[in-house]
């Protein structure tokens, strides 16, 4: 009985031991910034090509937003961990004439241009990225990677051999349409309504012709109808650059669960907004309203004016916003979302695409140095570091390599 209790002892002595030694040499779970760190994180929408048109603006020097609105630069950009970005060509909708179509033209190379001017420029901070392993890549030589997305399919007119001519300039995603119908597709935002019921014919080719390319069809801004008809079109999965989900932000500009499932079946993938009005409905604020139409008013579309108008209703559109701060906005919102869709339709559908410099941010995510917080709040939601490598670009780039996927296979014939 004695040898018996001996026994007993030394066995829980040993268990104790056993027990407590690895737990006291294991090493700890990552930290929320670690997981940052070791990921790769993708954004894949930004409208910093704005800063980059402008003459005093250097993306390699860093910027304060609470000095001059900028949410990206190269510098802000490796302080907040952010490996890879994609710079949108934009073209506000303008008139749907071969004049106004030759300008879109004119002024979407002009930006081009300026982005690789700025890469040229910061050749030992950012790499000009062309395929989802240059990002890979530039990150491992402690680059940036910077990818060139085109807002608006404005700039292609009707002339479908356009397609291939920014896609040889660097451009990886097309945004069909902006905040107004083109020749490609109806706008979820257009004022007049539908015009071509969804998806036009000349968008039909378009759409092809991206598949052949193997550029990412971008489903953001477009109407309802047109996502139905995009995603039976196009042969590789789509993408939304930068959207939120419908029911817990009832705005035009965001997806409906239908949509999301419809998505998530095709493979593609939602990319998260920081934009306020599509995080939250804010409260009715008919001053700020009426000030706000009267702007719109006053200068027309923003994409059409000349780089003076556009500082000047930019300058008059922040005294307005000083005037009616909005009404409080933050990281978990916006990761109510990613919860929303995962919920939803799982894990491999979702990301981020913060809008940075197109009036994307939160009152907890300022500009680009702020981005680690989103991590910190999927860390504290337990999503594990896997999970989070999926929602930071993983997911993204997975539809970036079905998108070439689909454009070998067109190319042999499969
Ligand atoms: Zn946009």
């Amino acid at each position: 009985m004695k040898t018996f209790r001996m026994a007993w002892f030394w066995s829980v002595i040993l268990l104790v031991v056993a027990g407590c030694g690895p737990q006291e040499t294991a090493t700890p779970p990552p930290t929320p910034q670690q997981i940052h760190e070791d990921v790769l994180t993708v954004d894949t929408h930004v409208d910093t090509t704005f800063e980059v048109m402008d003459p005093h603006f250097d993306l390699g020097e860093r910027h304060h937003v609470e000095e001059d609105g900028s949410n990206v630069d190269f510098i802000r950009m490796k302080e907040g961990g952010l490996d890879a970005i994609f710079f949108a060509v934009f073209v506000g909708q303008g008139p749907r004439t071969p004049e106004g179509h030759a300008t879109a033209r004119e002024r979407a190379m002009a930006q081009f241009e300026g982005i690789r001017r700025a890469v040229d420029e910061n050749r030992e901070l950012v790499g000009l990225a062309l395929t989802p392993d240059d990002a890979y890549r530039l990150e491992k030589e402690g680059k940036r990677a910077l990818y060139i997305g085109m807002e608006n399919g404005y700039p292609i007119g009707t002339d479908l051999s356009l397609v291939q001519m920014y896609y040889d300039l660097g451009a990886r995603y097309i945004t069909l349409c902006h905040g107004a119908n083109n020749e490609i597709c109806d706008s979820s935002t257009d004022d007049n309504g539908a015009e071509h019921g969804g998806l036009g014919d000349f968008g039909r080719d378009v759409v092809r012709e991206m598949n052949r390319l193997g550029m990412m069809v971008d489903v953001s801004h477009i109407s309802d109808d047109a996502f139905y008809d995009v995603v039976e079109v196009s042969k590789a999965p789509v993408i939304a650059t930068h959207s939120c989900t419908r029911a817990l932000c009832d705005h035009p500009r965001n997806m409906t669960d239908d949509m999301i499932r419809r998505l998530a079946g095709q493979g593609g993938v939602i990319q998260i907004t920081l934009v306020k009005d599509f995080v939250r409905t804010p409260p009715p604020n008919p001053e700020r309203e009426a000030e706000l139409a009267a702007l719109r008013e006053k200068y027309g579309d923003y994409g059409q004016m000349s780089a003076e108008e556009q500082e000047k209703a930019r300058e008059e559109w922040r005294a307005i916003r000083r005037r009616y701060p909005p009404a409080p906005s933050s990281v978990a919102q916006v990761v109510d979302h990613i919860d929303h869709v995962v919920q939803l339709v799982g894990i491999d559908h979702v990301g981020i695409g913060t809008d940075f410099d197109g009036g994307g941010w939160v009152d907890d995510c300022r500009d680009v140095s702020q981005l680690p917080n989103i991590t910190a709040e999927l860390v504290k939601r337990g999503y594990t570091a896997d999970q989070i490598r999926q929602i930071w670009g993983g997911n993204a780039m997975r539809v970036f390599r079905a998108a070439e996927a689909t454009a070998r296979g067109m190319k042999n014939g499969t």
